[in-house]
């Protein structure tokens, strides 16, 4: 669909002003928290959003007590019949890096060089390790400070839901069906959809968390996460001979044994992967955590039983 240059200047504009806004909101999930949401702050942004889909003409908006947001949209006149079509994006950002006090910083007219980030001289971005940094070439690009995360994942996506709620406000011609708009807590660990309301969402969803534009995704993967903590037995190193069980030795030589080829790094498209993502620890107690990710559910099976094998060796 081409809109006009007004719609068109209106989205964008929508789109990079909300933007900014959202990613100075401090939404970073805990994973290690057991409450829903795992982090309070998330109502943060969830109740800005909620009061801003009221104000761009939403029907009926709910926040529940899980942090949920829900917009409901109504057709506009003769499009009532219509599928309705769901539009979700999540509100929290990874707990792997810091997500207060983001400073977001705009690379305007990019001219291909390296990036530099006024808060962490060490931390550059090179058209080499990224080349796809090439595309946008004359364009405007926004990044962190260096400091934090950015959190374009996911308020990329609920920038770009909202400017599309505000133009269909703003330019009424613009038909469609019934929308429903959802914005999620805590899926970056692994909890977005823990307690969502299907009844609230259409058959059909959208969901905006990609990465190319005019990318669509029709697939999710198969995911598991393995914790795996090491017990050694810690004895003074001047009588250890025989005796001493090396905790982080042991998780050294565990990790060593996951094969190489498997790996994010070494693999792409629909190639499944062991990702270790934490390792700490020191003689007497160590833990790894890794990912396990396959668009076969059978693929992961075959790595969760290789793990298996190793722990028991
Ligand atoms: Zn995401």
């Amino acid at each position: 669909m081409k809109f006009s240059k007004e719609i068109e200047n209106f989205l964008l504009e929508e789109a990079k002003s909300r933007f900014l806004k959202y990613v100075q909101i401090h939404t970073t999930s805990d994973e290690n928290s057991t409450s829903d949401p795992s982090t309070d702050r998330q109502f943060d942004l969830a109740k800005i959003l909620a009061s801003e889909l009221k104000e761009l003409g939403c029907r009926k908006v709910i926040l529940d007590e899980y942090c949920y947001v829900y917009g409901f949209l109504d057709a506009t006149k003769g499009y009532e019949d219509v599928q309705a079509i769901g539009l979700i994006a999540h509100m929290d950002t990874s707990p792997a890096e810091k997500g207060k006090n983001v400073q977001p910083v705009i690379h305007e007219n990019y001219d291909g060089k390296v990036i530099k980030y006024p808060k962490n001289p060490e931390l550059i971005l090179t058209p080499e390790d990224s080349p796809e940094l090439k595309k946008f070439i004359g364009m405007d690009i926004i990044t962190s400070s260096g400091d934090t995360l950015l959190g374009a994942d996911d308020k990329a996506g609920i920038a770009e839901i909202m400017a599309a709620v505000a133009a269909w406000q703003k330019f009424p011609f613009l038909d469609h069906g019934p929308i429903v708009i959802c914005f999620t807590p805590d899926e970056e660990i692994g909890r977005g959809t823990k307690n969502i309301n299907l009844e609230y969402l259409p058959a059909y969803c959208y969901t905006f968390d990609g990465g190319e534009i005019g990318e669509l995704e029709i697939e999710c993967f198969d995911a598991w996460k393995a914790n795996i903590q090491f017990n050694g037995i810690s004895v003074h190193p001047g009588y250890a001979k025989n005796r001493m069980v090396n905790a982080i030795e042991i998780a050294c030589r565990f990790v060593s044994q996951i094969p190489e080829a498997e790996t994010p790094q070494h693999t792409e498209n629909r190639e499944g992967f062991y990702h270790l993502y934490h390792l700490e620890g020191d003689c007497v107690k160590a833990k790894a955590v890794l990912i396990l990710r396959d668009f076969e559910s059978k693929n992961n099976k075959k790595r969760i039983k290789y793990l298996e094998q190793l722990i028991a060796t």
